[in-house]
């Protein structure tokens, strides 16, 4: 099952308060497919919803919706008789002509009230990406007028959408995991709330995780090539001059190098005969590999 369709389930089958029952009623109207004298209607893919918008017209109209299932397996629910709509909008304090124009408040009447018509409005024209994947939850808006509104809406949780238009319609979108947290718990899906969290957890996790080893894999492999490099100059001083060619404390680190090839250069360091410091170590490796430099450069010249 998507994490979307969690997040609807688990909020179509939340118990309210009479004053929540109504702001959700309210967003869930205002925010489906149609919403006017003319039309009051829903297209959805969950069948939650559509019991829930039946739910809502039948308490703001006082009559039962027109609900049917659509060849495509999507419920339509529709407010067939005009009176019906009026006496919807004459409910919610709206005008009958553009009742999209404005959200009337007075629909929501206590602080607890504004979560729920958020969640009527998620149910309507909402969806949020599965966590473990990505970060987004958005409106898709049906109507302009209505999205700047609503935008506005969200100073009330101290959220700041953003916006976009895709196929001629207003999207409002949030990508900050904090935001959509937030928004989940302002709507009352308490559980996905925490599934989400938990996913967030796992995730930050995961990504500590690959940082490190891939730090590790980085200096790993380095000290693997430096410790091949090493091992090529001293294999190419053995075979043109001898190991005696080199000074008498050059010539115990290489063949203890060419004795160890798997050991990286500080771990050199134990093996040897006198104490020396990493750096020190480093310096006399370096002194050995500039040893097979010049002679290369010597032989390519006599050639
Ligand atoms: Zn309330």
């Amino acid at each position: 099952m998507s994490f979307a369709k969690e997040v609807k389930n688990e909020l179509t089958q939340m118990q309210t308060e009479d004053c929540c029952t109504l702001a959700c009623s309210y967003g869930l109207l205002l925010f489906s497919r149609a919403f006017s004298v003319s039309e009051i209607s829903l297209l959805t893919e969950h069948s939650g919803v559509a019991s829930l918008y039946c739910d809502a017209v039948a308490l703001l109209s006082g009559y039962v919706a027109d609900l049917q299932e659509t060849p495509g397996g999507y419920s339509q629910v529709s407010v067939r008789d005009r009176q019906q709509r009026i006496n919807i909008f004459e409910k919610l304090g709206l005008p009958v002509q553009s009742p999209r124009k404005q959200i009337n408040l007075a629909n929501l009447q206590n602080e607890c009230c504004f979560g729920a018509f958020l969640r009527g409005a998620f149910l309507a024209c909402g969806t949020v990406t599965d966590p473990t994947k990505d970060y987004h939850l958005e409106f898709s808006i049906p109507s302009a007028g209505l999205c700047e509104q609503f935008i506005k809406l969200f100073d009330e949780f101290d959220l700041s959408p953003r916006t976009t238009r895709r196929n001629g319609v207003s999207v409002v979108y949030f990508k900050n995991s904090t935001d959509i947290e937030d928004i989940l718990a302002h709507m009352g899906a308490s559980d996905t709330y925490m599934e989400f969290i938990g996913a967030k957890v796992i995730k930050d996790i995961r990504n500590q995780v690959n940082r490190k080893c891939n730090f590790e894999n980085a200096n790993a492999k380095r000290a693997v090539a430096s410790a091949g490099a090493q091992r090529d100059a001293i294999l190419y001083i053995q075979e043109k001059r001898g190991l005696d060619s080199l000074p008498k404390q050059l010539r115990e680190l290489a063949q203890v190098r060419l004795d160890n090839p798997e050991l990286s250069t500080a771990a050199l360091l134990p093996l040897l005969s006198e104490s020396l410091t990493k750096s020190g170590l480093h310096h006399r490796m370096k002194k050995i590999e500039q040893f097979a430099e010049e002679l290369k450069n010597r032989s390519e010249n006599e050639n």
